[in-house]
């Protein structure tokens, strides 16, 4: 393993539910860092762009929808093999099938609103941090 760099969000679910901090403390207990963190209200362009993957599936406008419904916590965590530990803290992306004492499982109400995002490639995590903060304003520890 070596060191990493992933993009996290609490999403608005996470938000409303006043997890912020519970999710901190996971990702602190796996031995992650948070070295970049800014709460936001994404706009409807910036969610559109940012899950643009994702723009020929049958969900996406409500999960646009659901993204802009309220602030979201987004995070740069650092730590050895930071992309598949942040994945395994989160949990599937279903919490029916999340395993126990994941994020999605403890906290998550369905496959749409699921308190977190994660970047599930090295790759996509450069690309979704680039997307949020300049280098300069990540402080790694
Ligand atoms: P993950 O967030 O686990 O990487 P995906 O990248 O497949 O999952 O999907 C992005 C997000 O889109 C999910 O976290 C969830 O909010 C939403 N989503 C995924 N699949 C569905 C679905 N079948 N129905 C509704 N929303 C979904
Ligand atoms: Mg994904």
């Amino acid at each position: 393993m070596s060191l990493e760099r992933t993009l996290s969000i609490v999403k608005p679910d996470g938000v409303r539910k006043n997890v912020i901090g519970d999710v901190f403390h996971r990702f602190e207990k796996a031995g992650l860092r948070i070295v970049a963190a800014r709460m936001m209200q994404l706009t409807q362009a910036q969610a559109e762009a940012f899950y643009g993957v994702h723009r020929a599936r049958p969900f996406f406008r409500d999960l646009v929808s659901y993204m802009i419904s309220g602030p979201v916590m987004v995070q740069v965590l650092e730590g050895e093999g930071a992309v598949l530990k942040n994945r395994d803290v989160m949990g599937a992306t279903d919490p029916k099938k999340a395993a126990p004492g994941t994020i999605r499982a403890d906290l998550a109400d369905s496959i749409e609103q699921n308190v977190v995002h994660g970047s599930d490639s090295a790759d996509n995590a450069a690309r979704e941090i680039a997307f949020f903060f300049s280098e300069t304003e990540l402080c790694p520890r």
